[in-house]
């Protein structure tokens, strides 16, 4: 069992915007590696990478989020779930959301929305069908990361997550209900990585149905390093998100 004595804590990526984790540990066990796990495991919340792959949902999280919203009224502008977990968590072995992560995002999406505080989620699961995207705050916007369609790259990098084209198509259905929708393509591969990561138009035409497309490199790796003309990669692959977007009216956010 996970407790916590605050929730929300100030996000240092915008001003008045705010993150809530509300989940030990994340099922999709990202290899890139992921800076949750490592931080996580630095101050002792995790001992093996084994541990981090069950997720323990904080279980006073009801409480501190009515009590922290009251108390912060007025100087939250933005929820981000989640920088050091995933709100929308994938199980493979059911093909389904983990039921208690899903409901946990649920209430703090629906406690934080009726202060009038739009959220932002990103998720390498899916989104599912009831969620109740028109009833929830107009503002709120919903992201999936995409770094690939190539299938034997997600099972050996991001091996517990949702399918790309399970998280694509979910997407898109946000989107038709008149939902804001981002997608993050970050941390990008090399191709050393993944054979099809020059390919990146194939995933632009797939995604530009989307408010905005973030982008941005794998850093602080040993494989890209290995890969001598990742700055000159990485200056094309931006070039052709900026232009694509520009040309789709997409926002561009280069990261
Ligand atoms: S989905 Fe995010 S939090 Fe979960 S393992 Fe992957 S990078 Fe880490």
């Amino acid at each position: 069992m996970t407790t916590r004595k605050t929730l929300l804590y100030k996000n240092s990526f915008e001003p008045d915007g705010w993150a809530v984790n509300h989940v030990q540990g994340c099922s999709h066990g990202c290899r890139f590696p992921c800076y949750a796990y490592l931080m996580s495991k630095r101050f002792g919340r995790v001992n093996s990478y084994k541990d981090w792959l069950i997720p323990f949902v904080v279980s006073n999280y009801r409480e501190l989020i009515d009590k922290e919203l009251k108390k912060l009224q007025g100087r939250i502008r933005r929820v981000v779930m989640s920088f050091m977990t995933d709100p929308f968590m994938y199980d493979p072995g059911t093909g389904d959301l983990i039921p208690d992560v899903k409901e946990a995002t649920y209430y703090i999406i629906r406690a934080v929305n009726s202060c009038g505080i739009p959220v932002t989620t990103l998720t390498k699961g899916f989104y599912p069908d009831d969620l109740p995207v028109e009833e929830l705050h107009g503002d709120n916007c919903y992201g999936v990361t995409l770094v690939s369609l190539n299938e034997n790259f997600r099972l050996h990098m991001e091996p517990f997550t949702a399918p790309y084209e399970m998280r694509l198509s979910s997407l898109r259905k946000v989107s038709e209900r008149g939902g804001n929708t981002w997608v993050c393509m970050e941390p990008y591969p090399t191709p050393n990585i993944d054979r099809t990561a020059g390919e990146i138009d194939t995933i632009l035409e797939k995604i530009d149905f989307t408010g905005t497309i973030a982008f941005g490199a794998l850093n602080y790796s040993k494989l890209t390093e290995k890969y001598k003309e990742s700055r000159l990669f990485y200056g094309k692959m931006s070039e052709r998100v900026r232009e694509f977007c520009r040309k789709k009216g997409i926002e561009f956010s280069p990261h």
